[in-house]
């Protein structure tokens, strides 16, 4: 069982703290729990604001070490965000990807199943695979899996979530939840490349630093895929309906042992919808007229990626379980979450550091 969130004596771990949801959970966790923190990253560029706070302790390291993978499992929760989630590298450093994303989860489960501590552990809506274009609503446990033929390393990313998953749920006396997230977009999200980063950031980076940077925005294959952006904030407010859950001692053992997607079905669009309404939001933020931005243009998987990339098609989550489980569905709008955002983009990049 979970501490209360008044409770004063309690410190949760926190892997991947200093990234994109992480620095999120962060915020939340010291505004909304009198909780401390023990924050662990390669990077704390995004929490630079709380690196001095009274109860947070960071660390600079990852799970590749076995002494801090110890050390994690002596909290009483363990939140691991680390991973490497960007499709761009998936081909290129497969191997890495898999270290990143079975290697180190796995070394981390068997210590808390030792230890006692709940492991919340970060997975992908994209262990669901090559999905079709008209896939149905992916159910966390039952929607069967089809992977890309085994030459598409684009699946590496797939393959070492979903072999996490099923360690994590084969592991002997771990108490686990697993959490899938649908397409999380918000503030600090990503890098721009050049900027912070190298390599082709995830769409919503990629299509805002386009459109700092006036060049047009890439439509691969088409643009035809869809997905459902979910605002982080959402992803938040999930943790904390499950923490609120652990802390109940009538409840809590109803989510462990649990795969739980976080989404937001009603924000599903296609990549080629979604460049409109960027590109229109971007005009309103600069109060320019669209059509004075350069067209999308559409460019071949392979070509803007590298050999071995292929696609889900349609990412749409059932979101029945969160909300009879936890009571918790997703309520940002996709206009209000791609809004902040881009904006956010606009105003952390916009120095001529970009251009
Ligand atoms: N995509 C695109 N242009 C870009 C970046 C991505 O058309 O500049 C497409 C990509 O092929 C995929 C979708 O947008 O169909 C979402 O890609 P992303 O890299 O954000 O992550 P994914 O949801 O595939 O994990």
């Amino acid at each position: 069982m979970l501490p209360q969130f008044d409770d004063t004596s309690v410190t949760v771990a926190i892997v991947g703290c200093g990234g994109f949801i992480g620095s999120h959970l962060l915020d939340a966790i010291l505004e909304r729990t009198r909780w401390r923190v023990f924050g662990v990253d390669l990077d704390f560029y995004r929490v630079q604001h709380r690196l001095n706070h009274e109860r947070c302790e960071f660390l600079c390291a990852d799970l590749a070490d076995p002494a801090v993978v110890e050390r994690l499992a002596k909290f009483p929760l363990v939140v691991n965000l680390a991973a490497i989630c960007t499709p761009s590298r998936y081909m290129a450093e497969s191997c890495e990807v898999i270290r990143s994303n079975y290697d180190h989860p796995a070394a981390l489960a068997t210590a808390c199943a030792r230890s006692g501590a709940w492991l919340v552990h970060f997975s992908t809506s994209e262990i669901y695979g090559r999905t079709a274009p008209d896939s149905g609503e992916l159910v966390e446990d039952s929607t069967p899996v089809l992977l890309g033929p085994v030459t598409a390393s684009r699946w590496s990313y797939a393959t070492a979530k979903l072999l996490a998953e099923r360690f994590i749920a084969g592991l002997s006396g771990l108490k686990w939840t697993v959490v899938r997230p649908f397409n999380f977009v918000g503030p600090y999200m990503d890098f721009m490349p050049g900027v912070d980063g190298e390599g082709i950031p995830r769409v919503l980076a990629n299509f805002s630093t386009a459109l700092l940077r006036g060049e047009p925005l890439k439509l691969v294959n088409g643009g035809k895929a869809k997905r459902c952006f979910t605002s982080v904030h959402d992803a938040v407010d999930f943790l904390f309906a499950l923490f609120a859950v652990g802390a109940d001692p009538k409840r809590c053992g109803g989510v462990l042992s649990q795969a739980f997607n976080v989404g937001n079905p009603a924000n599903e669009l296609s990549i080629a919808e979604l460049a409109g309404k960027m590109r229109s939001i971007f005009a309103k933020v600069r109060g320019v007229d669209v059509s004075t931005l350069p067209e999308p243009q559409v460019v071949s998987g392979e070509e803007y990626y590298g050999v071995g990339y292929d696609d889900s098609m349609r990412r749409l989550p059932s979101v029945v379980k969160a909300d009879s489980l936890l009571g918790f569905k997703a309520r940002i709008p996709l206009d209000v979450a791609l809004e902040e955002s881009l904006s956010w983009f606009v105003k952390h990049y916009d120095t001529g550091a970009s251009s």
